[in-house]
């Protein structure tokens, strides 16, 4: 039987000011995701440091964490078959400059840190990452 798996995604400030939504939740649907839930909001710097707490010691922490205050982002649940591998595939790799042609980064991203969008890259980090933006109501069907 396959088992159908979430993942959270942020289409980042870059994005958003570049007026990219559109473009990208389109490529959600194309390939298959279904959207479960979806929000446009902004956060603070201290919200930006308790979601990417992972990242607290790393030299850019500081940087990133201004940046993704730094204007409204869109926050989507999205639900397909093996959906945090199939999203990171879709994204593209971290840094622009590696990321394949076809994906969402290699098309919106400017640099590794304005990186045009995130997504949960582990079923366990999903269920965090779904769980900072999400209640569990909305995301209950
Ligand atoms: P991701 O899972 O592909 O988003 O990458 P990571 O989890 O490693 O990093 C989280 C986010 O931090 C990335 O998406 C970038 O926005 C940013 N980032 C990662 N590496 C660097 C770096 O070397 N320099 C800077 N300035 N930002 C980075």
């Amino acid at each position: 039987m396959k088992t159908l798996q979430r993942t959270l995604t942020i289409v980042k400030p870059d994005a958003v000011r570049k007026n990219a939504i559109g473009d990208i939740i389109e490529q959600f649907e194309k390939n298959h995701f279904r959207i479960l839930a979806m929000k446009m909001l902004e956060i603070s710097k201290h919200q930006a440091a308790q979601f990417y707490a992972v990242h607290a010691n790393r030299p850019f922490f500081n940087s990133l964490t201004d940046f993704m205050s730094s204007g409204p982002i869109v926050v989507l649940a999205l639900e397909k078959e093996n959906a945090v591998a199939d999203l990171r595939k879709l994204m593209g790799a971290t840094n622009p400059a590696n990321a394949e042609e076809g994906t969402i980064r290699k098309k919106w991203a400017s640099s590794i840190e304005h990186n045009a969008i995130h997504g949960s890259d582990a079923e366990d980090t999903a269920r965090f990452e779904l769980s900072f933006f999400f209640a569990g109501y909305e995301l209950a069907q």
